[in-house]
This record gives C-alpha cells, structure tokens and sequence, in this order.
C-alpha cells in the first residue's frame, strides 16, 4: 500500500484510516534497519559493532531481550539469515507498539502530543 512509516500511520489515522498492510517494517529490517524508541538504527554502522546493550530498551520483542546490538550487526553484517529476521520481528512488535500507544493517546485526548514525541525521535536517526 505504500502507506507504513509512523509519520504515514499519524496521517492516516488522523484521518480515520486503522487498518494498515505495508511492506515497510520488513524491508527495512531486509536493508539492516530497525525503528527504535531512540531513533532509527542502521546496523551496517561501526557504531554498533562493540554495542553490548539492546536495540531499543523500551522493546520486549525476542531480538531486544535475547541478542545485544553488537550481535545483531554481526549477524546483518556476515549476511546470516537470523539478522533481517531478528529485525523483521522487532520492526513489527515496534510497529504494534506504537499503534497500542496510539489507541492509548486517542483515548486520553494526546494525539497531537505523542504524534509529535514519536516523531521528533524518528527524526533524530541515530546513525545513516
Ligand atoms: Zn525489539
């Protein structure tokens, strides 16, 4: 559909649009990146390589609980299938996320307000 990055889910919702099908969260995991709540992460960056923390710490998905940064650029980076497939699923439990957080701000009359957090964060791109 064309229509996956937050900024896009903001719009659309805004304008009453909840259903959403969009490649977005796996191909950027494909291409070695990952939206976090601190940004957005490209792991083919050297930042990483020594990052024994986790991807996003905000995350409870298995690639944030299980394998540090440092692991999941080695796997991106010598081209194992596990990498994109780690991401694959954090990119889509950070998606589900901020859409519970959404629903959340609708109710308690802070749309505008976390729309312009999370979007001031994604702008940040800790890393080209
Ligand atoms: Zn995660």
């Amino acid at each position: 559909m064309g229509v996956g990055t937050p900024e896009d889910f903001f719009d659309a919702i805004e304008r009453g649009i909840d259903l959403f099908d969009c490649v977005t969260p796996t191909r950027h995991a494909r291409n070695h990146n990952a939206f976090t709540s601190r940004g957005k992460v490209n792991l083919r960056n050297q930042r990483w390589r020594e990052d024994t923390g986790p991807l996003d710490p905000e995350c409870d998905c298995v690639a944030c609980r299980e394998f540090p940064v440092g692991v999941l650029r080695h796997l991106c980076t010598s081209e194992e299938m596990l990498g994109p497939m780690l991401l694959t699923l954090h990119n889509l439990r950070y998606f589900h996320r901020l859409m519970d957080e959404i629903r959340a701000a609708i109710e308690a009359d802070r749309f505008a307000e976390l729309r312009a957090a999370r979007l001031a964060t994604l702008e940040k791109k800790l890393v080209e």
